[in-house]
């Protein structure tokens, strides 16, 4: 299971440099982890200031 950027995400872009594999991108209207190249490493959720990333 990949780890999953909720809406609650604020876009602020400290989870994507902290990414070990490159798989934090900034979509649309918020952050997204492509599912096929996340390691589930957990560094995103780590540094995210409101909690938005969570283990699928
Ligand atoms: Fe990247 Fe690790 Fe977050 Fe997956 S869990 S998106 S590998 S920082
Ligand atoms: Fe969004 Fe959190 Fe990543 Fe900032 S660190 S872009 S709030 S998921």
């Amino acid at each position: 299971m990949a780890y999953k950027i909720s809406e609650d995400c604020i876009s602020c872009g400290a989870c994507a440099g902290e990414c070990p594999v490159g798989a934090i991108s900034e979509g649309d209207s918020q952050y997204e982890i492509n599912p096929d190249v996340c390691i589930d490493c957990g560094s995103c959720a780590g540094v995210c200031p409101v909690g938005a990333p969570s283990e699928g």
